[in-house]
């Protein structure tokens, strides 16, 4: 039977936060594509399946990237001295603008896809920009790549320049056809309702995406209290709301149907509770949060009341679609946020950022992101036999967090998506 085998290696995956399970030379079987379970000895009634021999490599479920911008990829690593305003006006809105010209974008979202596939990630909800044509191209390539992502046409019809700026009429209508080309010609990539942020949308084209999220029952994806001046500005534009969150609450778009909200950084003591919404994902992206100084998120209250809070590259305020680098980057930035700002907020440590990564990030797209019975099988196998050390008897989960801060950015051995392996 396709997408059915028995894989032998080193497997490490998590139940919660604080509970992680790893087994030196075991088994991990897949049925139909989708995990039976993670053993120790392979059970006699799995001993005529096809097995596929990962012996003294990592196996660890596919990581998921909740928040990640494929129209700035390009410039990832560049202009960092800037805040976030700023750096969207001078750098990254002439980028997106280029997304026009499909030759451009054909080239740019080859980079991206190839980067993204020999990843860690898995799945990922994922910006695009304006353009439906370029955003179409994207979503062909990730199909053709295999990888099951959600995928946005940007929407933006104020405060934003002329070269990169929609006629409101125009972008819902365009939003409309952008869907339903998706959802007739793909089978693993989906749509996802994509307004920029409040200062970008008109209350009429964000209540007009509210109600086509609603009547699909489309995911939604868009910013939340990143960055300081971005706060007083959505202050200055919606004076009747009482908090960011409010103001996207009253427009329609506060968790209708499951939503991804990037950020967060300054959501305690203003908007906390409304992040416990059961259709709330809270993306926190530690890399991005650092190059453009939009301040540290304190990812331990959140973990500890039981939000759904992921992760995301953010690329390319985050430099690296690396999510690897990105649960390593949490668990730094929550040392910061206990040391200068509140000493009761304890640091959050490698394994439940890497349960952020996997099972919170991964729950916004199913039941990925673990290797218990029922999940689909995406699968990441990493190869850490080329670090020169002369330390010997490390544990699986030892040799998974030096792998994360050594090599985040190295190409992944082998991956499966739903049991299929891409390569
Ligand atoms: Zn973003």
């Amino acid at each position: 039977m396709e997408r059915t085998f028995a894989a032998r290696g080193d497997i490490y995956y998590t139940s919660s936060p604080s509970c992680s399970l790893s087994i030196e030379d075991g088994w991990l079987v897949v049925v139909d594509g989708k995990v039976e379970g993670a053993f120790r000895h392979l059970p006699e009634r799995y001993s005529n399946l096809p097995v596929k021999d990962f012996s003294g490599k990592l196996v660890i479920p596919g990581l998921s990237d909740l928040h990640v911008h494929a129209g700035q990829y390009q410039f990832r690593g560049l202009w960092m001295d800037e805040e976030l305003i700023q750096w969207l006006n001078t750098h990254t809105f002439p980028e997106e603008a280029k997304y026009r010209d499909e030759g451009y974008a054909d080239r740019a979202y080859d980079i991206f896809v190839d980067d993204l596939l020999h990843s860690t990630t898995t799945r990922a909800s994922i910006f695009a920009t304006i353009h439906p044509a370029a955003t179409l191209m994207l979503c062909r390539k990730l199909e053709k790549a295999g990888l099951p992502c959600l995928v946005g046409k940007v929407n933006m019809d104020r405060n934003s320049p002329d070269f990169l700026c929609e006629d409101t009429k125009e972008s819902i209508d365009s939003t409309l056809e952008y869907i339903e080309e998706v959802e007739s010609s793909f089978r693993l990539v989906r749509p996802v309702i994509t307004p920029r942020f409040i200062p970008s949308c008109t209350d009429e084209l964000s209540r007009a995406l509210s109600s086509i999220a609603n009547e699909r029952g489309l995911p939604v994806q868009t910013h939340l209290s990143e960055n300081l001046s971005e706060l007083e500005w959505v202050k200055e534009l919606c004076p009747e709301s009482t908090s960011y969150a409010d103001a996207y609450r009253r427009l329609g778009l506060w968790g209708g149907t499951r939503t991804v909200m990037a950020h967060c950084v300054y959501s305690l003591g203003h908007e906390e509770d409304m992040l416990e919404d059961a259709n709330i994902w809270i993306a926190h992206c530690p890399d991005s949060n650092t190059n453009l100084s939009s301040g540290l998120m304190c990812a331990r209250y959140y973990l500890d009341r039981g939000c759904r809070i992921g992760l995301g590259s953010d690329v390319a305020g985050g430099t690296t679609l690396s999510m690897l680098r990105a649960i390593t980057d949490a668990v730094k930035v929550s040392k910061m946020y206990w040391r200068h700002v509140d000493q009761s907020m304890k640091p959050i440590c490698f394994r439940e950022a890497f349960h952020m990564a996997s099972v919170i990030s991964g729950s916004f797209f199913g039941r990925v992101g673990s290797f218990e019975e029922g999940c689909d099988a995406d699968i990441v196998v990493l190869d850490d036999s080329s670090i020169p050390t002369t330390v010997e008897g490390l544990g699986v989960e030892e040799r998974l967090e030096r792998y994360a801060y050594l090599r985040p950015h190295a190409p992944v051995a082998h991956k499966a998506v739903q049991g299929r392996w891409l390569f």
